[in-house]
């Protein structure tokens, strides 16, 4: 098959629905307006998908690991640990995370990435100030390489009026929506209610993370899924983790999942950070942390998982490559049937772009021409080898090519 292109854009894409071709003859082709500029290549036994979307994680975190420690390894101290250490971090050490974070993602294949921010008020404002402006110059920055979108997260019930004031300049800036973990707040009813109040003034969509507890008790996913429907806000309102919706009773959770799928939520499943946080006071069988992935996708809940935290004190391993975090949504969540998988897959490309809006997404006939070809002609084969080799192709330019050599002693070299 030949896939076509001009100036950019897709003019002729033939699509499959199975994702295994046949091993025939494939090309891309591009052609700048004088045709000087054809480029062709040869993608056969390779799997050819757009980006790789990661629709939550936490860029001014990443690779604190070695400076910020957890030695309880739970979730409030990997909260009060980073607290602490956040006011010694400048805007340019801020930025070198980021945009380090960012090249790794986009090297294995991934084009669009949507961050939350810390929004610390500790010293009056000038850490979440300095915080916003690196997210901001480096949304700028990194363009060529990514899509990048950023979420402050906020209790407004605890916000004085300048962080309100610091809040609505970053939103009005181009911070792309509000975050939060209402569960954590004193008043969880009052910040969800106030967080809608805020996305509703200020015309942004809402992006939290919700019940991020072993206690099947927590339940602010409810009251979330109320004020959606109050608010009129179906379909823009992304939930991360939910972790409590797993403790919950076969009855709760099947009334829980009700509630979201009717307020139209968008779910998204954490599995590195879950796995690694939650049940940290179970003994003998340790409960996984993870959210009920299959019956949320069997509800029809558009449901992603992503990568979250990165060799950070909230989870201290990963490397922002979706297809390591899909494998492992796989295991965690027992997505194992070819149907699953191909719904994995999905989680980690055309329904994370939904959810962050992305309406240019995807090799369709008209889109600009962005795609990651991988070293896999199978579903199977991309989760089991998560392959090296990546050519990661955007905006008509090669961004990043990585290839595996291996050398063996025959003297035999084999370079994918
Ligand atoms: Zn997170």
């Amino acid at each position: 098959m030949t896939l076509k292109a001009s100036q950019g854009i897709w003019t002729s894409i033939t699509t499959q629905d199975h994702y295994i071709h046949d091993n025939s003859f494939m090309s891309i082709e591009e052609k700048s307006d004088c045709d000087a500029m054809e480029m062709k290549y040869d993608a056969k036994a390779k799997m050819v998908l757009p980006g790789l979307i990661d629709a939550h994680v936490h860029l001014d975190k990443a690779y604190t690991i070695d400076s910020i420690g957890n030695e309880s390894g739970t979730l409030l101290e990997a909260i009060q640990n980073f607290k602490q250490a956040s006011p010694d971090f400048s805007k340019e050490v801020i930025k070198e995370r980021m945009k380090k974070t960012v090249n790794h993602a986009v090297s294995f294949g991934t084009s669009a990435l949507r961050s939350h921010l810390d929004f610390n008020m500790s010293d009056g404002g000038e850490i979440a100030q300095r915080t916003i402006e690196a997210a901001l110059e480096v949304k700028e920055e990194m363009k060529p390489m990514a899509d990048l979108q950023f979420f402050p997260m906020c209790d407004l019930t605890q916000l004085s009026a300048r962080g309100k004031e610091i809040l609505e300049l970053g939103l009005r800036e181009g911070l792309d929506g509000i975050g939060g973990a209402p569960h954590l707040s004193d008043q969880p009813k009052e910040s969800i209610l106030q967080t809608f109040q805020m996305a509703e003034k200020m015309g942004k969509p809402i992006d939290l993370h919700s019940d991020e507890s072993d206690d099947p008790s927590i339940e602010t996913v409810n009251e979330i899924a109320r004020q959606t429907i109050q608010f009129g806000f179906q379909g823009k309102v992304n939930v991360g983790h939910l972790c409590s919706l797993a403790a919950m009773s076969q009855e709760k959770a099947d009334e829980t999942i009700a509630n979201i799928s009717e307020a139209k939520l968008n779910v998204i499943t954490l599995p590195g950070a879950n796995m690694y946080l939650q049940g940290r006071n179970d003994k003998g069988l340790i409960r996984r942390g993870v959210t009920r992935v299959k019956e949320l996708t069997g509800a029809g809940v558009k449901t992603a998982v992503a990568s979250d935290n990165i060799q950070d004190p909230f989870h201290p391993f990963g490397k922002g490559d979706l297809v390591e975090i899909g494998r492992l949504s796989t295991y965690a969540a027992h997505m194992n049937s070819e149907a699953d998988k191909l719904m994995t897959l999905r989680m980690v490309t055309e329904i994370p772009a939904e959810l962050m809006g992305l309406d240019k997404y995807g090799m369709k006939e008209g889109n600009p021409v962005s795609f990651t070809i991988f070293d896999a002609t199978t579903v199977n084969e991309l989760f089991s080898w998560t392959p090296v080799g990546r050519w990661v192709y955007r905006n008509s330019a090669w961004v990043c090519i990585t290839k595996q050599m291996q050398s063996w002693k025959t003297g035999q070299e084999v370079t994918n």
